[in-house]
C-alpha cells in the first residue's frame, strides 16, 4: 500500500469528482447576486436531482400543506440557504453515497453521520451568533468528505482502518496515518483543492480535529463549531465509525466555543429533526435504541479507563513537576553560593526533601583514590550517620552483574542491591538497606565524588530512571563545589602566607584587633606570643637563602602543629610570628611559649647534620592583654620588649612582659 500524501491524492486520477451541479449551486450561493431565477434554472437542468428534491420538499418531514411542483416555488417557500443545502446533500448522496458498496466504510452511517453535523453545525451557529449559519451547515455536511475519498482511493486498506479502530483503542487518525499515511482530514482539506471549495470549507474540513491537525494552525470558528457537532453526534450514536475510541472534545475550543452555556438540548433536538427527515426521504433509520445503549456503555467504560490513565498520567506529571521545581531550586543555590559546604548541604536537602529520598550520602575519594569516605549525610531517618564512618573501596574492575560504586565512579548510575560480598555488602548492612543508588558529581565528564540515595525508611524500591534526573543536578553541584574550591583556595591564597602557610600580616592584624575587642569587651583573659628565630641573617649567610626559606617553612608547621584552632598563627615580618591566644592569661601563654620554644629547639637539633654549627632556635616574649588595653600595637610593642629582653639574655628563651 503506497502512502498517501497531499501531492499525491492532488494528481490523483480517479479521485471522485463533485458533481457540476454542486459546483455551480456553490458558486451561486457565495455570489451574493443570484437570483431566485438563476438557483432554480441551475438545479432544473437537472432533471433527476430536482425530482428528488421536490420529493423530499414535499414529504411529511417538512411539514409543508400545499404540494410544491416547482423549484421556484420549493425556494420561496423554504428560503434560499435551506434549498441550497438540500440540493447539496441530496446530489452529494447521489454521488458518492446511494448504490454504492460499501468498502470499508459504513456509508449509510457516514452520511447520517454527515446530516447529524451539518444540523447541529447550523445550530451552534445560530446559538453563536454567527453570520451566516447556513454556511455551518455547509461545513459539517462535507467535513468527513475525506473519508469518502479515502475509502474510495485506499479500498483495502481504509477496511483495516475502520476495522481495526472497531477493536482496538487506537485514535481512528494515527490509525489512517499509519496506515495510509495521510489522515481523512487533511485528505479531505486537499480534495477540497481539487473541487475548488471556497476556503472557508477547506479550513473546516482540514480543521475539524484541532488537536490533531496535520499543519499546526489555530482552528477557524467554523472548524471549531463543526468539531463541536461532531463530538455531540458521536454522544448521540451518530459517529461516522464504530470506533471503540471516544472522540475527545478539545478543551481550547470547547472553552472557546463557550460549551458550557451550549444550549446543547436545541442542537440535540436540531440534529433529531434532521434524522427525521433523512429516514422520511432517504430511508436511514435513525439508530435504535440498542445500538444506542451499547455505545453509551462502551464509551463509559472507555471513559473510565481513560480517566484512570488521566488521572495516573496527571499525578506522574505532578511528581515530575515538583521534582523539576525541587532540582531547579537547588541548581539556582548552588549557583548562588560559593561556599562549598553550604552548596554539597544544598544539593543533598534538595535531594532529601523535594525528591523524597529518605537519607542522601556525598562520597568524595580519599587521596590517592582508593577508596570514597562519607563527607555528609542528610538523613531523614534520625539514625545520627557518622558520614566519615562510611568508607568503601573502589575496585576499578567492573562487574557487570553487580553494580559498585566504581561503576559511579566511572559515570554511570548503578543502583546497588545488597551483593554476597565485598566492599558494597559491608557498607549496605551498615546503613541496614538493600539497595542504594549512586549518581556521579561531575566536573568535565570526570567524576570528582558521588552522590548516594536510600529508602531506608519508605523502604520503596530506588527507580533508575529517576535516579537519572538527578545527573543535571549532579553536574551543576559538581560545578558549583568546583567553582567554590577554586574560590576557597584563592581567598585562602590572599590570606595566607605563601612560604609559611601561615595567616599574612594583613589577616594577622585584623584577626587580632578583632580578637582582642572582643576579648576586652566580655573581660576575657587574651595573651600574645612574638618569636623571632635567633641569628637568621647568620643561617642565611652560611647556607644560603633556599635553606632558610626551608627553615621558615617547617617553622610554620611546628607552630600550627602545635596551636589550637582558636589560635591564629601570622607571620608578622621576615623572620618574626606572632601568635594570638584567645582566653589564655599570661601562664598558660607562657607554658604554651616554652613549649614552642622546645619544639623548635629540637627540630633544630634533628636538622643540625644538615646545618652544623648552626642551631635553629627562636626566642619568644610573652604579654597578656591588661583590662584597659585596646590597641593591638601596644600589646605588640609589650611583646617585642619582652622578646627584645630574651634576645638580650641569650637567645633561645621565653621572656615575659610585666
Ligand atoms: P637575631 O637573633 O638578633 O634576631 O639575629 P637575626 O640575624 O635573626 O636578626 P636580623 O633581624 O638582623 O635578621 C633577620 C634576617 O632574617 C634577615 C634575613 O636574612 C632573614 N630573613 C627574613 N625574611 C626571610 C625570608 O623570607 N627568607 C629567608 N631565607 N630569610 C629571611
Ligand atoms: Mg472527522
Ligand atoms: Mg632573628
Amino acid at each position: 500500500m503506497p502512502a498517501f500524501d497531499r501531492g499525491l491524492i492532488l494528481r490523483m486520477d480517479d479521485l471522485p469528482t463533485l458533481p457540476t451541479v454542486v459546483t455551480r449551486i456553490l458558486e451561486l450561493a457565495l455570489d451574493e447576486d443570484t437570483s431566485v431565477g438563476e438557483m432554480a434554472g441551475v438545479v432544473e437542468s437537472d432533471q433527476a436531482l430536482s425530482t428528488k428534491v421536490l420529493r423530499i420538499v414535499n414529504s411529511a418531514a417538512y411539514g409543508i400543506p400545499t404540494k410544491i411542483t416547482t423549484i421556484r416555488r420549493a425556494i420561496t417557500l423554504l428560503g434560499f440557504a435551506n434549498l441550497r443545502n438540500l440540493v447539496l446533500s441530496v446530489s452529494i448522496y447521489r454521488s458518492f453515497i446511494e448504490g454504492r458498496a460499501d468498502r470499508g466504510l459504513d456509508k449509510n452511517r457516514f452520511w447520517q453521520h454527515s446530516l447529524a453535523v451539518a444540523a447541529s453545525s447550523r445550530e451552534i451557529a445560530k446559538l453563536l451568533r454567527q453570520e451566516n449559519p447556513e454556511e455551518a451547515y455547509v461545513c459539517g455536511l462535507l467535513h468527513d468528505m475525506g473519508r469518502i475519498v479515502l475509502d474510495h482511493v485506499a479500498g483495502d486498506a481504509y477496511e483495516e482502518v475502520v476495522r481495526r479502530a472497531g477493536e482496538s483503542d487506537a485514535d481512528p487518525i494515527d490509525l489512517e496515518r499509519e496506515v495510509l499515511g495521510i489522515d481523512h482530514a487533511e485528505a479531505g482539506e486537499v480534495v477540497g483543492e481539487r473541487w475548488n471549495l471556497p476556503p472557508i470549507l477547506r479550513e473546516a474540513i482540514g480543521g475539524h480535529h484541532p488537536a490533531r491537525t496535520a499543519v499546526l494552525r489555530p482552528p477557524s470558528v467554523m472548524a471549531g463549531i463543526v468539531h463541536v457537532a461532531d463530538f455531540l453526534a458521536w454522544t448521540q450514536s451518530l459517529g461516522s465509525l464504530d470506533a471503540r475510541r471516544p472522540p475527545v472534545l478539545d478543551a481550547g475550543i470547547g472553552e472557546r466555543l463557550r460549551f458550557d452555556r451550549l444550549d446543547t438540548a436545541r442542537v440535540l433536538s436540531a440534529m433529531d429533526a434532521e434524522m427525521a427527515r433523512a429516514a422520511e426521504a432517504l430511508g436511514l433509520a435513525a439508530p435504535d435504541s440498542q445500538r444506542f445503549r451499547r455505545a453509551l456503555q462502551r464509551a463509559n467504560v472507555e471513559l473510565g479507563r481513560i480517566y484512570s490513565l488521566y488521572d495516573q498520567a496527571k499525578r506522574h506529571l505532578e511528581r515530575q513537576v515538583l521534582e523539576l521545581s525541587a532540582l531547579n531550586e537547588a541548581i539556582r543555590r548552588t549557583r548562588r553560593s560559593l561556599d562549598s559546604g553550604e552548596v554539597v548541604r544544598d544539593v543533598l536537602e534538595a535531594i532529601h526533601f523535594g525528591l523524597g529520598y529518605d537519607r542522601v550520602y556525598l562520597f568524595l575519594p580519599e587521596p590517592g583514590g582508593a577508596r570514597l569516605r562519607g563527607k555528609l549525610v542528610v538523613d531523614g531517618t534520625q539514625m545520627e550517620i557518622d558520614a566519615a564512618r562510611l568508607v568503601v573501596g573502589v575496585n576499578p574492575l567492573r562487574d557487570p552483574f553487580h553494580p559498585s560504586f566504581s561503576d559511579a565512579m566511572q559515570g554511570t548510575v548503578p543502583v546497588l542491591s545488597l551483593p554476597d560480598k565485598g566492599p558494597e555488602k559491608e557498607l549496605l548492612e551498615f546503613l541496614a538497606v538493600d539497595a542504594m543508588g549512586l549518581v556521579p558529581l561531575t566536573v568535565e565528564r570526570r567524576a570528582i565524588g558521588l552522590i548516594g540515595v536510600d529508602q531506608a525508611f519508605k523502604r520503596v524500591a530506588i527507580d533508575k530512571s529517576r535516579l537519572e534526573s538527578l545527573m543535571v543536578l549532579a553536574h551543576e553541584a559538581g560545578l558549583a563545589i568546583e567553582n567554590a574550591r577554586l574560590y576557597e583556595k584563592t581567598r585562602e591564597l590572599a590570606v595566607t602566607d605563601e612560604l609559611t602557610q601561615v595567616a599574612n600580616r594583613r589577616k594577622m592584624m585584623g584577626a587580632l584587633s578583632y580578637e582582642m575587642e572582643r576579648a576586652a569587651r566580655y573581660r576575657r583573659p587574651f595573651s600574645l606570643v612574638l618569636l623571632d628565630i635567633d641569628h637568621f641573617k647568620r643561617f642565611n649567610d652560611t647556607f644560603g637563602h633556599t635553606a632558610g626559606d626551608e627553615i621558615l617553612r617547617d617553622l610554620g608547621r611546628i607552630l600550627v602543629g602545635l596551636s589550637r584552632n582558636v589560635d591564629i598563627v601570622g607571620r608578622y615580618g621576615g623572620e618574626e610570628v606572632l601568635i594570638a591566644l584567645p582566653e589564655t592569661p599570661l601562664d598558660h601563654a607562657t607554658t604554651y611559649a616554652e613549649r614552642l620554644r622546645r619544639a623548635v629547639e629540637a627540630y633544630g637539633i634533628r636538622v643540625a647534620e644538615r646545618f652544623p654549627e648552626n642551631a635553629v632556635t627562636i626566642s619568644i616574649g610573652v604579654a597578656a592583654l591588661s583590662p584597659d588595653e585596646k590597641a593591638p600595637e601596644a600589646l605588640i610593642q609589650k611583646a617585642d620588649l619582652a622578646l627584645y629582653r630574651a634576645k638580650g639574655e641569650g637567645r633561645n628563651r621565653v621572656a615575659v612582659s610585666t
